[in-house]
């Protein structure tokens, strides 16, 4: 048996501030939209919304932010996370790859979103905001902000995606254990929920309509703010302290990625890893190629277009500029609930656009196999999101086999799947399909998109 290689950071090289990409942007990206006007969205728009330091953040383009004292403490408890190098998996596959992979399932919720959760919830709490509103689809964001919650003393509501909520009761208890309040979505406590059931009072309900009564819960009271899990600029941002952590931590390997992948639902783990590396790239350094891995059912940045596009069902939020199948899509139900979500960071989408970024998409069979074949090697369950960057980096790895190539891969193994064992049980049972995505129903939502003039001086 080979040994597992761990590459370990002392606490005191835990990074003291954030990467923003937005300083190194080769091309400015195009403003956010007020929803109503259409005009670029103003501090004074989001305040309803986010708390200060959170929108100065979002519409930062200072290179590094500070991470404050508290977040840092609150990060200490499980970072700097681990990055391994997968020396058992590389033999079980016979290549010359060397495999890396940097573990964000030693957070408490078990995946990288606390990272930003806790931060989050230190600038409401800085602000006096008593309480926050969120959704969650699989259940892992509200978790985290569950977590995150309970450290800061900040009473947090979830909107959780109805069939999630039925089909995970733990994350449900999970969340109920750190003190949240978790309500099914479409639910009849907000307008946008009310309506949805109207029309539809079977629906499962989608990540776009619990983000809609999230925020319109958060709008209505003078002490509740919203908070978002991926997507946002901020969110982005706060996600890179894995990437800063794994760039020392691959120097400590004595290794280079020349090629860095990650699964990409809204972008948020993908992006932390990459941006760090992406950055140097575009100040003039080595160039590696970034690969962002989606479900084939919910194909935002191999099929979707760039375009405006509302961030949930209910036409609440501002308007941004992003990969989207359309704010009314509603993806089938596969198991990889983190990754079913119609749009895409706008900061992924503007880079993928410019070229920088490679999409790629995955079935989830094939993501299920890759997972159990790195379990096996490796003795870690992925997430079912996480799967689809295993898969994706085993690829890459099995190319190398064949052409006699030593590239170094890294990947972020954004999660832990030992809450999704009913994931893993179907699929052992055989149980579990491909879930084709639905071309027409897409092309419905995307018939439905706002009209939104160009930025000034681009084409149509
Ligand atoms: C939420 C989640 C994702 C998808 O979100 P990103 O913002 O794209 O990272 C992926 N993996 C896991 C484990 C998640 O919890």
């Amino acid at each position: 048996m080979t040994d597992t290689v761990k590459f370990l950071l002392d606490e005191s090289r835990l990074p003291r501030h954030w990467y923003n990409i937005n300083a190194d942007l080769p091309e400015p990206m195009a403003p956010v939209l007020h929803p109503g006007t259409h005009r670029p969205v103003t501090p004074d728009d989001l305040a309803p919304l986010f708390p200060h330091g959170v929108i100065e953040q979002e519409m930062s383009t200072e290179r590094e932010i500070d991470i404050p004292e508290p977040v840092r403490t609150a990060y200490r408890q499980w970072r700097p996370s681990p990055l391994y190098r997968a020396r058992r998996l590389e033999n079980a596959l016979g290549t010359p790859a060397r495999i890396y992979y940097k573990y964000e399932g030693v957070s408490p919720a078990g995946s990288h979103k606390p990272n930003t959760a806790v931060a989050q919830a230190f600038y409401n709490h800085r602000e006096g905001v008593r309480r926050i509103t969120t959704e969650t689809g699989a259940g892992q964001w509200g978790s985290s902000l569950a977590l995150a919650g309970a450290m800061f003393g900040i009473d947090i509501s979830v909107y959780m995606v109805k069939v999630s909520f039925w089909q995970k009761p733990y994350r449900r208890a999970f969340m109920e254990s750190f003190g949240a309040e978790c309500i099914a979505s479409p639910s009849d406590t907000t307008a946008a929920g009310r309506a949805v059931l109207a029309e539809h009072p079977d629906s499962t309900g989608s990540l776009g309509i619990a983000i809609s009564e999230a925020v319109e819960m958060a709008a209505q009271r003078e002490d509740t703010r919203y908070a978002l899990g991926s997507v946002l600029n901020h969110v982005l941002l706060h996600q890179t302290v894995t990437g800063l952590e794994a760039r020392e931590q691959m120097a400590m390997a004595d290794d280079d990625p020349d090629v860095i992948i990650g699964c990409t639902g809204g972008g948020s783990n993908f992006a932390g890893l990459a941006f760090p590396y992406l950055g140097e790239q575009l100040r003039g350094g080595r160039q590696r190629q970034f690969i962002a891995v989606e479900p084939a059912a919910c194909p935002t940045l191999t099929k979707g277009r760039f375009a405006y596009d509302f961030g949930d069902t209910g036409h609440l939020t501002p308007l941004t500029r992003m990969h989207t199948l359309g704010s009314s899509f509603v993806p089938p139900g596969f198991h990889a609930g983190g990754l079913r979500y119609h749009g895409m960071a706008p900061q992924i989408s503007h880079l993928t656009h410019l070229g920088y970024i490679r999409p790629r998409a995955y079935n989830q069979l094939e993501c299920f196999a890759a997972g159990l074949e790195f379990a096996r090697a490796e003795g870690i369950i992925p997430a079912p999101e996480a799967n689809h960057a295993v898969k994706a980096a085993m690829d890459e790895a099995v190319r190398c086999r064949e052409s006699g190539e030593s590239r170094v891969i890294l990947f972020n193994l954004c999660g832990h799947g030992n809450f999704d064992m009913q994931a893993y049980t179907d699929y052992l049972a055989g149980e579990l399909r491909d879930q084709a995505y639905a071309e027409d129903e897409a092309s419905m939502a995307l018939a439905g998109l706002p009209t939104v003039g160009p930025p000034a001086g681009e084409q149509p």
